[in-house]
């Protein structure tokens, strides 16, 4: 059997409309988000992270000059925002669920071993990522959740602490209050199923919320000299989650991974869009076969706007998402870039020139 040319495969796929799905306005961003992607060009120890996290690439950075391992360096580096009351995404001060409860997700990847940690929906401990680490460096486990996951912790001697902070109660007493629509619970008509479970193809299945989630986080990559490299995310997820939601961030190869011989990524925003189309795994993949930190997280930005149409409730009027993913990737070899699904969002990278914010490219303008 003859197969046909990778060119002529996708020529026939095109034509038969399975590609056509990205708007021109996509192939118009990635030509300028090349010219923003200066820091593909650089090369050396580097770290990256989520645009709320210069205090901890500047910290990774300092703390891999000290000849600390990467790994470390990235999970004390993320420590300075989980232990900040004022960010109201990652650690103390984090948004609870829809209880009014804490629970933080966590992962972190250590490249020169292939291994990896984390913990999911975990209560009343301040440093999720360093439970991960524990996660990484004393078990034979990956992922430990919940009540398994704040006994373990305890059993290393983390102190339980209460993470609502009066900050963080206000805002979800306020969203009590407000008998909020934007639940994760999706209303009858938002629903792309039957009650009795059939799939409904009806135009008006799934009407967007009308109120947009709140999602926030802490991603941070490194690498050293040698291109070693590791990656972290630390977060409390989705703002009034149904209790238990586990998002991207402790899922290896969704909201971080990492492949030695290649590099990390790592995602912040729509978790579930994230899982569902493996986002950091899905980055590392396409820098391996050759793509530029920057177009590795455009690509994988472009799969998620694409999926994404199959589900009417999760874009707008001309078919774009009506949420926002970031993605950050870092070569090995120092290279590094970040992309958001929509203009405006930036990402902090500290290289031998300081550690700064940088814009983000994107693939729709706001
Ligand atoms: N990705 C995180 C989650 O879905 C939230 C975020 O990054 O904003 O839990």
């Amino acid at each position: 059997m003859t197969h046909p040319s990778r060119r002529s495969f996708l020529a026939a796929a095109a034509a038969a409309g399975s590609l056509a799905a990205i708007p021109k306005l996509v192939y118009a961003e990635r030509t300028r988000a090349r010219r923003l992607a200066a820091g593909d060009d650089h090369r050396g120890p580097c770290s990256i992270s989520s645009g709320n996290g210069v205090r901890a690439v500047a910290k990774a950075r300092d703390r891999i000059r000290e000849g600390v391992d990467p790994v470390i360096a990235v999970v004390e580096g993320v420590g300075i925002v989980e232990a900040d009351p004022n960010d109201t995404t990652v650690g103390l001060g984090g948004l609870p669920n829809e209880d009014g409860v804490v629970e933080l997700d966590s992962s972190v990847m250590h490249g020169p071993t292939h291994k990896a940690g984390a913990v999911a929906s975990i209560r009343d401990i301040l440093h999720p990522a360093q439970v991960a680490l524990k996660v990484l460096q004393t078990t034979d486990h990956v992922l430990i959740v919940g009540e398994g996951a704040r006994r373990f912790a305890i059993a290393h001697g983390f102190e339980p602490t209460n993470l609502l902070t009066p900050k963080a109660r206000e805002a979800w007493l306020r969203w009590k209050r407000s008998n909020s629509p934007n639940d994760d619970w999706l209303d009858d008509d938002q629903m792309d199923w039957t009650p009795d479970g059939r799939e409904r193809r009806s135009a008006d299945a799934g009407t967007p919320d009308p109120v947009p989630f709140t999602y926030g986080t802490i991603h941070c990559g490194a690498t050293d000299a040698a291109g070693n490299v590791s990656a972290v995310t630390t977060t409390s997820g989705l703002s009034y989650k149904i209790p238990g939601r586990v998002g991207d961030s402790p899922i290896i190869g969704a909201g971080m991974y990492v492949d030695n011989e290649i590099g990390s990524a790592g995602a912040t925003g729509r978790g579930e869009a994230v899982i569902q189309s493996c986002g950091s795994y899905s980055a590392v993949r396409h820098m391996g076969e050759g793509k530029l930190p920057t177009e590795a997280c455009l690509a994988v930005l472009e799969e998620i706007a694409t999926r994404s149409k199959r589900q009417r409730r999760l874009v707008d009027d001309e078919g774009r998402p009506n949420f926002n993913v970031v993605m950050y990737a870092l070569r090995k070899d120092g290279a590094y870039g970040s992309a958001a699904m929509w203009s405006g969002a930036s990402f902090a990278v500290a290289t031998a020139d300081g550690a700064r914010r940088e814009p983000c490219a994107h693939l729709f303008e706001r």
